[in-house]
């Protein structure tokens, strides 16, 4: 079933016509910001696969922590943050706000990112992928998600070779 999602207004719908390449939960202090929360779930997915209807978005720019331009899209009419895109290589995704989806729970952050900022009473799923900062697509993504960006998967490395 494809994910659905709208503004709190119901001004902006959209429907996402692939699935996410992967979810995201970052706990950095930009997102904990403008979403005035403990952190935001993001799905990172191809900007064309992004059908939206109603009034376009309106959108302003943050400088990200590493000076990355972020553009933050909102509905123009009642403000709420719809999704994100990064300038520079990934100029050809979107964030989209999972608690914008009409079913948030059909998504789960397959990584928690940015935990170095993260709120001290949040805890973190046992088994999923968590990093102070940015990690590697290799080591995390599918194969699928992979050479859906045109990236193959790392070589699996011998434990021993580790740390
Ligand atoms: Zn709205
Ligand atoms: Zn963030």
């Amino acid at each position: 079933m494809a994910l659905t999602g709208r503004c709190a207004c119901r001004a902006i719908t959209y429907r996402l016509r692939a699935k996410p390449l992967i979810v995201h939960a970052c706990h950095c202090r930009d997102c904990q910001r403008i979403t005035g929360s403990a952190f935001v779930i993001n799905l990172w997915i191809e900007r064309k696969f992004l059908e939206a209807a109603g009034p376009a978005p309106q959108s302003f720019t943050l400088q990200g922590g590493s000076g990355r331009r972020h553009d933050v899209f909102f509905c123009g009419a009642c403000g709420t943050y719809l999704w994100s895109v990064y300038g520079g290589a990934s100029d050809n995704f979107v964030f989209v706000r999972a608690g914008t989806l009409e079913r948030p729970a059909s998504v789960t952050p397959d990584v928690h990112i940015f935990t170095r900022s993260k709120l001290p009473w949040v805890v973190l799923p046992e088994g999923v992928p968590a990093f102070r900062s940015f990690y590697r697509l290799e080591q995390v993504w599918s194969a699928a998600s992979l050479e859906r960006l045109g990236r193959r998967p790392a070589a699996t490395r011998p434990r021993a070779a580790r740390g």
